[in-house]
Parts: structure tokens; C-alpha cells; sequence
């Protein structure tokens, strides 16, 4: 009856605290009962998250987010069932992967000019590590060299527009995106729908674009919305026929405000995607 699933969460493949084997044994502790991991750009820890499920009795939906764009706003498209070694998505990933290493390192070209870095690039850590490199992992370097208190300070004086080390990016469109996942066998859905700086006619366009273009679900039930911004979610997934999704968007636990798993239950005349998976 109150049962708690979670269809989006990130490990330390991407940009989440956690190992995925940690990520697990902290849902199951929270008696989630179906885990997806959706690291950005990557589905690299859905195999350690998959084993550890198994030895805990958890439900697990192998999955990745995927980077996008539409009309030059960067959109997130969870892919949630999908086969990681599908050779579309495979080719995704490494065509996203690409695109972000440039970007760090021209971010870092730009911030290592920045007299208080004194020459210092701040990318090459970021790029020497194994996850997938994000502005998130810049900004929490800048606060390992001293150079900011907190990783949103480090947004605030160097990372956001408009301060010295931005770089603005494009991103694979919409299409694009969708095939990879459907090709992979899973379903797209699209993430945290409330958050883009779209106008309300905008959204409903963009969700128009995202069913046309074969997308299957839009994220309903999020940690951290007004009620508002549920309900707003509700009819649109209504109106475009969209199946509901169930997310925390959990990075770490210092963030108590998206802890893990959410209950399942979504409001009336929503499908929930959930229906249509089948967990490990
Ligand atoms: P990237 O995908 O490399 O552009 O990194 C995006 C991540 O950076 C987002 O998921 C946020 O967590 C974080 N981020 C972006 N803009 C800001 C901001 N203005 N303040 C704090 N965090 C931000
Ligand atoms: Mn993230
Ligand atoms: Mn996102
Ligand atoms: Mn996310």
C-alpha cells in the first residue's frame, strides 16, 4: 500500500556521493522496494548495482539520464529499462562523453586565467577520474583547492552564466535521444519537468515534441515540488498521455531534502511507468 519505489538516482559514476553497491544498501535500509540508477550520460554502475539488489531483495531498473537539448534549453531524459550495452546508447554515451570533456577542459582553460587561481587548471583532476565529468565535480574542486566554501558558492563566483569559467554547451536533440533509448528496450522519461525556464505554453510544446518523438513517461512525483508543481505535472502527463514516474533525483545523503524513494502511489487517471517495467 505505501509501498516506496525510486525510478532516479546517481552513484559516484556520474555525479552522486555514493558507490552503487552504497546507494543499494542505503534504498534497502529506507525499505525501497524498486531501485532504478540513472547516472547521468552512463549506465557504468548498474552492473555493481544490479548484484548488490540481488543479495538485498531489492526490485532493480538498470537506467542512465541522458543529456539533451530542445530550442537551446538543456532537457534531461531519463532512460529507465534500458540494455547498457546496446550499441545506439553505447554510441550516445561516448557522443555526450565527448562533449563533456571538451567542455571541462575549456572550462578549466578559462578558470586557470583567473588570478586567484594563479595558473591553476581545476579540470585535470576532474578529468582524470573515472565518472562522467560534470560542472558539479569543477565546483567541488574549487572548494578542494580553497577557492570557494561550498559547491554552490563555487557556482556562484566562477560556474554559473555569465561568471568567468561558463561555457556554454549543445547537447544531442530530443530525437536523437529517445531512439537511443527505445533501441536499448527502455522507455524515456521526461526528468523534473518543473525545473526547465520554460512558460507553461512552452512546457506543453515540449512535452508535445517528447510524446511525438516516442517518449513514454514524464516524472510526476518528485522530492522537493510545491503542490502546484505536482499537480501541473499531473495533467500534463494526462494530457499527453505520458506515464507517471516516481523520483528523488538522490545524489548524496547531505542533501536531506531528496532522500531516497518516494511512495508509489501517483494521483488518479496517471499511469505509472512502473506498470510497464520488469525489475531484475
Ligand atoms: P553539467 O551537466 O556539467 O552542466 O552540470 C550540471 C550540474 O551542475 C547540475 O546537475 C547541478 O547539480 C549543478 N548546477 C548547475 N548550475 C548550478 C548553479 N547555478 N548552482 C548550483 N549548482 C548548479
Ligand atoms: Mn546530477
Ligand atoms: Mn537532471
Ligand atoms: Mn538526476
Amino acid at each position: 500500500m505505501f509501498e516506496l519505489i525510486d525510478l532516479h538516482t546517481h552513484s559516484h559514476h556520474s555525479d552522486g556521493a555514493l558507490a552503487p553497491a552504497d546507494l543499494v544498501a542505503r534504498a534497502a535500509l529506507r525499505k525501497v522496494t524498486v531501485l532504478a540508477l540513472t547516472d547521468h550520460d552512463t549506465s557504468a554502475g548498474c552492473e555493481e548495482a544490479l548484484a548488490a539488489c540481488r543479495k538485498l531483495g531489492v526490485g532493480f531498473v538498470p537506467g542512465t539520464e541522458l543529456t539533451a537539448g530542445w530550442r537551446g534549453q538543456e532537457i534531461h531524459v531519463v532512460g529507465l529499462g534500458v540494455d547498457p550495452t546496446a550499441p545506439l546508447l553505447a554510441a550516445q554515451f561516448a557522443d555526450i562523453l565527448a562533449r563533456r570533456r571538451a567542455r571541462i577542459a575549456a572550462i578549466g582553460q578559462k578558470l586557470s586565467r583567473e588570478p586567484q587561481l594563479a595558473g591553476e587548471d581545476p579540470s585535470a583532476a576532474v578529468l582524470a577520474s573515472p565518472a562522467v565529468p560534470t560542472r558539479t565535480h569543477v565546483a567541488r574542486e574549487l572548494v578542494r583547492l580553497g577557492l570557494a566554501d561550498s559547491v554552490q558558492q563555487a557556482f556562484d563566483r566562477y560556474l554559473a552564466r555569465r561568471k568567468a569559467g561558463y561555457v556554454a554547451q549543445e547537447w544531442p536533440d530530443i530525437a536523437a535521444t529517445i531512439s537511443a533509448i527505445t533501441a536499448a528496450g527502455g522507455h524515456a522519461v521526461l526528468a523534473h519537468a518543473h525545473r526547465y525556464k520554460l512558460s507553461h505554453g512552452g512546457l506543453k510544446e515540449l512535452c508535445a515534441a517528447f510524446r511525438a518523438a516516442g517518449g513514454a513517461g514524464l516524472e510526476v512525483s518528485l522530492a522537493g515540488t510545491s503542490p502546484q508543481d505536482a499537480s501541473r505535472l499531473a495533467s500534463l502527463a494526462r494530457a499527453y498521455d505520458l506515464a507517471g514516474s516516481v523520483a528523488s533525483d538522490f545524489h548524496e545523503p547531505g542533501l536531506p531534502w531528496r532522500p531516497l524513494g518516494r511512495f508509489a502511489k501517483l494521483p488518479d487517471q496517471v499511469v505509472p511507468i512502473l506498470a510497464r517495467l520488469t525489475p531484475l
